[in-house]
Formats: structure tokens, sequence, C-alpha cells
């Protein structure tokens, strides 16, 4: 499979260049030039097939020819090694737990798939590879724990000081290890742009392998459609496929749930659940696509002015606007509306969602409420532990943490704290590489 710049300004490349880029040369993501199709008699008995021959026959067409298959069938067992289940919360309405992973949140399929993919190059090219990322919480975690340990490769995570939350701070901070954590005396943006600076720095990049771990990376992206797959597999009422309706931020996670379709996975329809930071439920509406700054609201994750992927959804559909409405709608939910959402599925059917699973469940609803004897699932993003300074309030009481975070919690944190400026984190990379 080849890969082609969406800028169309650099040349193609195959799956291992993708990855090791992240992004093309001339900031264009990267595009699979063929989308291919699933086996029909895998559509037609997935329930005979195990997870993990499932997942591989998504995923072998985009790596073919970059690794052998006992390496790919390694990485996909490591990935997808914990449950995913869809559970049912009312009659025409189920969730998909995406939050059994290390970090208890969806990224973790994404970042383990790609950090041993990058772990197998890196082996290749016997040249140590240093990933350098900024996040606002969930995307360190994740990456942390799926690069922890992966030999050839060292991972700076930069985060915002006192702005992540506890369980997201020691996610980040107490692995050791090939895994050093940056406390930024500034904002998310402030790491985000030191990052920017680092790799457009030729003195830096000249000695040493920089590459990110960003939601755009090709092999993040693409094995997000593993779960899709593994969701219609549950799903029991296989003539009359399932409305999806999908958490969204920067859009990388329904983008891969829009390519598995193409593919061939049935769905009945896809809908992009947004909080206020709405600018894809606004060209659905009008057509016109506005970037906008964005705004803080309790689903913090999805807090994006100009979602990086949706580039990707509208190449997968010709950039015509018409053929993308038929499959994709959405709806923009308020924080008072996603509190009041926690509070009533707690109370209704004893389930507690996250915040970003509660802006999913109420977009759902509304479009169920339109089309009747339709029923679909929400993806429950991220554990509520997560995010347990929004939801406890709401419902009055404690969530008690998961016996793996409680072990973490009483961990070290090991950070190093620098000032947000370039050559703080020059002299930090130059002096630890
Ligand atoms: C990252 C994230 C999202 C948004 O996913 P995208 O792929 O950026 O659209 C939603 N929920 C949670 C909990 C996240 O961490």
């Amino acid at each position: 499979m080849k890969y082609y710049s969406l800028n169309k300004q650099s040349p193609d490349v195959d799956f291992k260049e993708a990855t090791i880029r992240g992004q093309a040369p001339d900031k264009g993501l990267y595009f699979p030039e063929t989308i291919p199709a699933l086996d029909k008699s895998l559509i037609e008995n997935i329930t005979q097939f195990s997870d993990e021959e499932i997942a591989y026959q998504l995923i072998k067409p985009y790596v073919a020819g970059t690794m052998p298959d006992s390496e790919l069938q390694r990485i996909i067992g490591e990935t997808i090694n914990f449950p995913i289940p869809l559970v049912k919360v009312q009659e025409d309405i189920y969730s998909l737990e995406l939050f059994h992973g290390p970090t208890l949140a969806f990224k973790d399929v994404g970042a383990r798939f790609m950090s041993r993919c990058l772990g197998y190059f890196a082996r290749e090219r016997k040249e140590k590879v240093v990933v350098l990322v900024a996040t606002s919480g969930d995307t360190g975690g994740a990456v942390a724990h799926g690069f922890y340990d992966v030999p050839g490769v060292e991972v700076v995570i930069l985060y915002p000081s006192g702005k992540v939350s506890s369980v997201q701070e020691k996610q980040l901070t107490t692995l050791g290890k090939n895994i050093h954590a940056l406390e930024v005396k500034g904002s998310f943006d402030d790491c985000q742009q030191l990052v920017k600076q680092a790799f457009v720095d030729a003195s830096l990049t000249s000695k040493l392998f920089l590459t990110s771990a960003n939601s755009i990376n090709v092999a993040r992206w693409l094995p997000q459609q593993f779960y899709y797959a593994l969701a219609y597999k549950q799903w029991a009422d296989k003539n009359n496929p399932p409305v999806i309706c999908v958490p969204s931020g920067n859009f990388g996670n329904i983008c891969a749930g829009l390519l598995a379709h193409r593919s061939g996975l049935p769905v009945k329809h896809f809908i992009a659940a947004c909080n206020a930071n709405d600018v894809v439920t606004h060209y659905l509406e009008k057509g016109k696509y506005e970037p906008k700054k964005a705004v803080p609201t309790l689903s913090n994750a999805m807090d994006v002015g100009n979602p990086s992927n949706f580039v990707r959804v509208l190449e997968l559909f010709h950039q015509e606007f018409g053929a993308l409405k038929n499959i994709l709608s959405s709806y923009s939910i308020t924080d008072e509306e996603t509190k009041a959402t926690i509070k009533t599925i707690f109370e209704k059917y004893n389930y507690l969602p996250d915040p970003h699973g509660a802006v999913g469940y109420l977009a759902l609803q509304r479009y169920l409420a339109l089309h009747p004897g339709e029923k679909g699932m929400f993806l429950e993003t991220a554990h509520p532990v997560k995010f347990y300074d929004a939801v406890e309030p709401v419902i009055g009481k404690a969530i008690p943490l998961p016996p793996a975070v409680q072990s973490m919690m009483v961990l070290h944190k090991q950070s190093e704290i620098i000032e947000p400026e370039y050559e703080a984190l020059k002299a930090y990379l130059a002096r630890s590489f």
C-alpha cells in the first residue's frame, strides 16, 4: 500500500515511511491510495473469527510488505490484549467500552499499535528514535504506556504544569525507563509550540532522529478500525446494523470508523458527537467549514477548534458534501446537557458514563428520536474516573478507583520542570540523548 500526502507536494511512501515520518514533508496528512475491501465471508461469519484474526484482516493490506506477518500478528496481539465489551445501557442504546486498556481511554489502541510498529522499524534502522509529544492529558498517557520499554525508542512528553488531572499526571510521570516527562510552566499551546519548533530546528534534527506520536500518524489512525469491527461482532441484530455515535475532537476516531465502513463493515449511520466546539456540526448544517479557537468544556479531550483529521474525512468522500451527509450527522452538546445526561443515565440505568461518553449518548438519543426502529451504540472513550472532578459532583458520590489506578497513584512522580522556552527544551534534549 502506498500513501500520498493530502497536500500533494510530497512523494508517495509506504507504511513504514509514513509511520516514521508522521506527517509528509509538505505538512500534509498521509492517506492510503486505495481503500481495501473486506472479505465478504469475514463480515457474514464474523462471530466465528477471533478478535486477532478480524484485526489482522482489516490492517494487513495497509501494512503489507513492510514487516513479516508474524511480526504484525504479535503487534496485533499486544494491541488488543484487553477487553472491548459492548454493554447494553437501555433497549436501543449500547456502550462500546474502549477504556479497559492501561490508561483508561481509547487512545491506548492506536498508541499501542503505533509504538510497536515504530519500535520494529527503529530496530531495523539501528538508530535511536526520539518521540516528542505534547499533551493536554490523554494522549501523553497512552503514548507513554504504549512505548514503555520498547527498545530503541525514547519518549519525551511535554505537559502543562498543573493543568492535567492527577490520574493523567501519574500516567505520564511514573513509568521511568525510556519515558521522560517534561512539566512545562505554561499552557498546552506552549507545549505544542515547543514541539513544533523542535521539528523545524535543523541543528537538532540533524543530530537526533525525532518523530511525533500525535493522532495524525497512520499507525495510530488505522488500527482504530479494529474496535468498530469488534463491536459489529458483538452486535446481536446483524440484519439491522447499528448507528454508531463517536465523541469527536480531532476526528481521527470517527474517520477510522468511516474507513472501516467504506471497506464493507455494516453500519447504518455515523454521528459525530461534539461539545461546544462545533465546527463540524456547523459544517454539516451549513456546508461551510469555519475553524474557530477552541473553547474549554467538561469533555476537554474534544476541545478542538480545527480538527486535524477532518481533511481525511473529506478525502474519503472525494470532497462530496452530499455523500458525506448521507452517512454522517452531528450534534453539539452543551456542558449543562452533559452534566444532566451523566446524572440521568446513572440514576435511570445505573450506568456511569464519562463526560465524553455522555456527549455521545445524548447525540445518539437525539438521532434515534428522529429515526424510530433504529438502534445504536456510543463509543465510551474514557473511564469516568479519569474525569472524576467533573463526574463526582454530578452524581454526588466518589467513583471507586480501579485496582490498576490505585497502585499507580502511590508511585512517585518523576518529571523535570522547564520554562516554556525553546532553549530550555533544546538544552534538555542535548544533554539527555
Ligand atoms: C482523544 C479523545 C477523544 C477525541 O477523539 P478524536 O479521535 O480526536 O476525535 C474523545 N474522547 C476522549 C476521552 C479522548 O481522549
